[in-house]
């Protein structure tokens, strides 16, 4: 349960907006990285092939921002990897945590049920036992 007021300061969850480097920039850190993906998996980058993608490396979602040292020139697969992979998910989970925390989670419509046919002590009407001769004659009647 969380106290009304607090004096621990909210903290800061914004989020920067994506800001794309400029062309300037991609060819600057493409060339840092000598050509190479800077996910560290050793593959040239192919800008004109398979696509490059500057990577947040902390994702503006999970407090990164647009700083320069938070950015790097990965090949497309492994930039997709790891938005899709690890990045979105780390995101969702995080935003669950924060609805959870400050309790603006949305709540749950219930299942709608139908009755119960078989309530607990509910009794069979009882029929009292009829012989077949008793059928006999009430069908004769
Ligand atoms: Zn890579």
């Amino acid at each position: 349960m969380r106290p009304e007021l607090s004096i621990i300061p909210e903290p800061d969850r914004s989020t920067e907006a994506r800001k794309p480097l400029t062309a300037k920039q991609r060819a600057e850190l493409a060339l840092a990285q000598g050509g190479r993906c800077g996910c560290g998996c050793g593959g040239k980058l192919d800008h004109a092939g398979e696509g490059t993608v500057d990577e947040h490396l902390n994702p503006l979602g999970l407090t990164g921002t647009n700083d320069l040292a938070n950015r790097s020139i990965w090949r497309k697969p492994c930039s997709d990897a790891k938005t899709y992979g690890t990045d979105l998910p780390a995101i969702a989970k995080a935003k669950r945590i924060e609805a959870r925390e400050t309790g603006t989670r949305r709540e749950r419509k219930p299942i709608p049920q139908r009755p119960d046919p078989w309530p607990k002590g509910r009794k069979l009407a009882s029929r009292p036992f009829q012989t077949r001769a008793a059928n006999d004659d009430r069908r004769d009647a």
